[in-house]
C-alpha cells in the first residue's frame, strides 16, 4: 500500500490532501480550544475549506502560540483518547507538549517504516537507534517505525559511547540513525580504540537528522564508515521524526505530502514563495488526531524543488535544511547561518571533526573566532606548522560570507561533545 502512495499520481495525490484536510479541519473545529477560538476570531467555519487553497484563510501558527496554549489548548480529541506525550527540544521557557493517538502512533511509524524502506533497509537488517528515548520523538517515533518495518531493533539510546560500540560489534549493526555531530564523534571514538570504522563494523547505512548539517559533513561520514548516510527531517510538532525524507538519489528530502501540506513563505513578510526559492518551511498535518496544527511555522529554512525526482516518486523535495530562522546570527551588518562556515570547514580534509563559533565584542567592535580541531592525521602534537591552513580557512570565509574571522586551530579532541543536538554558536556580544 505505501509503494503505491509514494507514486500515486499527482491529481489523485491531490484529492486526498483535500479530503483529509476537510477532516482535519472537522476535528480542529470539534475538539481544540485554540481553534475554536481561532476560528471565531477569523469569522471561520470548516464549510468555507473546500480545497487546499481555503488554508491561506488561515493565520500562521507559531511556537509561541503553541506555550500561551501550554498543555492543553491544542488537543483536538479526549484525554481518554490520548496515549501518549512528547516534547520538542527548547532551550527556554516551557517546552511545546505534543500528544499521541493510538492511530497517531500508528501513522508515524508507517512513515518511518515507508522511509528507510526506501533507502533499502530489510528485515534482516540490525538498527541500532542512537536517538534519545523519552521525551524527544527521534528515539521512540523511530524504533517504532523501525520495528513495523521488521528490523531487529536495539534501542540503544544516547551516550556512553564504548558501549554504543561493543553493541555494534556484537550484534553486527547494519543500521544506525544519530546526530550528524555525534556520528562524526563516533568515529573518533571508535579509533581511538584502534579500530577502523570502515573495517572493523558491518554497518552499511546511517540515518542523519534532528541538526543541520551541511552536504560536506554526510561526504564525510559516508567516507569514514563506507557506508550510505540519508538525511531524516522532521519535528515534534509534526509528530516527529519521518516528515521529510532522502531517496538514494540524495538530491533534496521527499516531504510526504499525503501526511503534511507544505508552503514556503518569506519568514519577514509572509509572502508566499516559489518552488525553487528559499524560505521558511510552514506545515499543515492532514491526517493526525490528537493535535493537528495548520499553518505551523518551523522556522526551518529551505526551498522545494521545482524538478520531480529521478526516482520517480511524487512528493515533492525539500532541500537540505540551511538553518532554523533564530539560528542566524549578524555580524557587522551580515546575515551568517552555522551552516555555511560548516560547509567550508567540512569541505577541507585538514580540519577536523569539530568546531565551534564564538562571537566576542571587543571595543564596540563584533568578530568572530572559529575555534577549528585539526584532522588527527595532520596533526603531530604541535600546530604551529599548520598556519597556512588557518589563512586558508580565514581566505575562504572571507570570500564566501564576507567576514574575516580568526581561526583558532585546536586540538582534535578537543571541544565538548554531545550525543543529542550540538551547541555551535557561543555569543559573548553583550548589547
Ligand atoms: P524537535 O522538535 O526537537 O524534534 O526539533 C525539530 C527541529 O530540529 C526542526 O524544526 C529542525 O530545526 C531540526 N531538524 C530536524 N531534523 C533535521 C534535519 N534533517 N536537518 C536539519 N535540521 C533538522
Ligand atoms: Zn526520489
Amino acid at each position: 500500500m505505501d509503494e503505491i502512495i509514494e507514486f500515486i499520481p499527482l491529481d489523485k495525490l491531490k484529492e486526498l490532501q483535500v479530503s483529509r484536510l476537510k477532516g482535519v479541519i472537522e476535528r480542529v473545529y470539534q475538539g481544540s480550544d485554540f481553534y475554536q477560538k481561532l476560528f471565531q476570531e477569523n469569522n471561520l467555519h470548516p464549510s468555507q475549506i473546500t480545497s487546499l487553497e481555503d488554508i491561506l484563510r488561515f493565520p500562521l501558527v507559531t511556537r509561541a502560540d503553541l506555550r500561551a496554549n501550554f498543555p492543553y489548548g491544542f488537543l483536538s480529541v479526549s484525554l481518554e483518547e490520548v496515549v501518549r506525550l512528547h516534547t520538542s527540544t527548547g532551550t527556554t521557557g516551557k517546552p511545546k507538549a505534543i500528544f499521541f493517538t493510538q492511530n497517531d502512533i500508528e501513522a508515524s511509524a508507517k512513515l518511518i517504516a515507508r522511509s528507510m524502506k526506501l533507502t533499502g533497509a530489510r528485515p534482516g537488517d540490525v538498527f541500532q537507534n542512537m536517538m534519545s528515548y523519552g521525551l524527544f520523538t527521534g528515539g521512540l517515533i523511530f524504533h517504532y517505525g523501525a520495528e513495523k518495518l521488521g528490523l531487529l531493533v536495539i534501542p540503544a539510546g544516547t551516550g556512553n559511547t564504548e558501549r554504543q560500540i561493543g553493541l555494534m560489534r556484537d550484534f553486527q549493526t547494519t543500521i544506525v540513525h544519530l546526530t550528524p555531530t555525534y556520528a562524526l564523534y563516533l568515529a573518533d571514538v571508535i579509533e581511538d580504540l584502534g579500530l577502523n570504522p570502515r573495517d572493523d563494523l558491518h554497518l552499511r547505512l546511517a540515518y542523519l537528522g534532528a541538526e543541520p548539517h551541511s552536504e560536506e559533513t554526510r561526504a564525510r561520514v559516508e567516507e569514514i564508515f563506507g557506508i550510505k548516510a540519508y538525511n531524516s527531517y522532521g519535528l515534534s510538532e509534526m509528530n516527529g521524526p519521518g516528515v521529510a525524507f532522502e531517496c538514494p538519489y540524495q538530491q533534496g528530502m521527499h516531504l510526504w505530502e499525503d501526511s503534511f501540506l507544505m508552503e514556503i513563505i518569506d519568514p519577514d513578510t509572509g509572502e508566499p514563495r516559489r518552488e525553487g526559492e528559499e524560505g521558511e518551511l510552514i506545515l499543515t498535518s492532514l491526517n493526525r488526531e490528537a493535535m493537528p496544527i495548520i499553518r505551523y511555522r518551523t522556522g526551518d529554512l529551505t526551498y522545494i524543488y521545482p524538478e520531480s525526482c529521478p526516482c520517480g516518486r511524487t512528493h515533492r523535495r525539500i532541500a537540505r535544511i540551511r538553518g532554523r530562522v533564530d539560528d542566524m546570527f549578524i555580524l557587522k551588518g551580515v546575515n551568517v547561518f552555522p551552516s555555511e562556515v560548516e560547509r567550508i570547514l567540512m569541505g577541507m580534509p585538514e580540519v577536523g571533526r569539530n568546531y565551534q563559533i564564538v562571537l566576542e565584542r571587543e571595543k564596540s567592535k563584533d568578530k568572530m573566532r572559529v575555534r577549528v580541531e585539526v584532522e588527527k592525521r595532520f596533526f603531530d602534537g604541535s600546530l604551529p606548522h599548520l598556519r597556512g591552513l588557518e589563512q586558508r580557512i580565514k581566505s575562504k570565509i572571507k570570500s564566501e560570507i564576507l567576514i574575516t574571522p580568526e581561526i583558532e586551530l585546536i586540538e582534535p579532541g578537543s571541544l565538548p561533545r554531545t550525543s543529542g543536538k550540538s551547541r555551535r554558536v557561543i555569543d559573548q556580544r553583550r548589547i
